[in-house]
């Protein structure tokens, strides 16, 4: 708890209710279709001894269930208006730790104490990709996460070569983690209803053992560029990093374009470069 929601929690100074309308600017689309909760809950499926934490905790529609469940939850919401009713609500179904504040100060490092956390969250769509990549940053202390993302979204980040929309987000991810899209979401499940389909992914990330990625910040630069220009062969849109003879050292053919190469072509690449560099 941070002081201020302390200090809401012991003196709670009126009767507080989810009343204010869904904030546009922080992405609030309110689940409220129970089949869909129960399936999310189900999917995270808390084993004693988890320590979960939710994203965008909202007015409690995964909070309450997942406390019912588990007894114990911290959860990060950023608006202030939803802090105290979430205090009052949280009375009669556990014990619940609540962070008012962006997610992406939050270090989840130290939130994990030592041990893992698991997260779980119906994000804010703007921030879904800041938000995938902070727990990336954070990836050795995050044992699972449960998003609901727009499917579009899911869908890129699931994608292989060949894919339309196979891509950078696909690529980055699944160098890190396994991912698995669950099932869809029809935007009639949301108070308001969001303009897009959405869909529930489950993302594991890899052991230290199973990551080959042996420079971060080449393998970015290496899929960044690659991507940037996707229509280009390899040798043009690496230009600024490497020429085809190091491509072709590192195990690609320089002619391939970024959408024909699979996430381990990558990983083999953005290595040997590092290496050579
Ligand atoms: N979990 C609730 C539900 O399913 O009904 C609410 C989901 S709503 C799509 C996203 C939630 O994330 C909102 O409660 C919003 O206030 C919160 N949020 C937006 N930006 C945030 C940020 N930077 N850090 C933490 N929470 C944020």
């Amino acid at each position: 708890l941070t002081t201020a929601a302390r200090a809401l929690r012991d003196n709670p100074p009126m009767t507080h209710s989810f009343t204010e309308p869904p904030k546009k600017r922080l992405g609030q689309h309110f689940l409220h279709e129970r089949g869909i909760i129960s399936k999310i809950v189900q999917a995270v499926d808390p084993q004693p001894g988890d320590r979960l934490v939710e994203i965008g905790p909202g007015q409690g529609a995964i909070t309450f269930p997942l406390l019912e469940r588990h007894g114990e939850l911290t959860v990060i919401e950023f608006d202030r208006d939803l802090i105290a009713p979430l205090i009052e609500a949280a009375q009669s179904h556990g014990v619940l730790h609540i962070i008012h504040s962006d997610v992406l100060q939050v270090d989840f490092t130290a939130l994990a104490d030592g041990g893992t956390i698991r997260l779980v969250g119906n994000l804010p769509y703007n921030l879904s990709s800041p938000i995938l990549f902070h727990a990336l940053d954070h990836a050795a202390v995050v044992r699972d996460m449960h998003f609901m993302l727009q499917k579009e979204v899911v869908d890129r980040m699931a994608a292989g070569p060949g894919s339309k929309v196979y891509g950078r987000l696909g690529v980055m991810l699944q160098a890190y983690c396994r991912v698995t899209p669950l099932f869809d979401v029809a935007p009639g499940a949301f108070n308001p209803p969001p303009k897009v389909d959405s869909a529930v992914v489950r993302l594991v990330p890899r052991p230290a053992s199973e990551i080959a990625v042996e420079d971060r910040a080449m393998f970015s630069r290496v899929v960044r560029d690659a991507f940037g220009q996707r229509r280009k062969t390899l040798r043009n849109a690496l230009s600024n990093i490497c020429d085809a003879d190091a491509i072709a050292a590192g195990g690609l053919d320089p002619t391939l374009r970024a959408e024909q190469v699979p996430v381990d072509g990558f990983v083999a690449l953005a290595n040997a470069l590092a290496r050579a560099a």
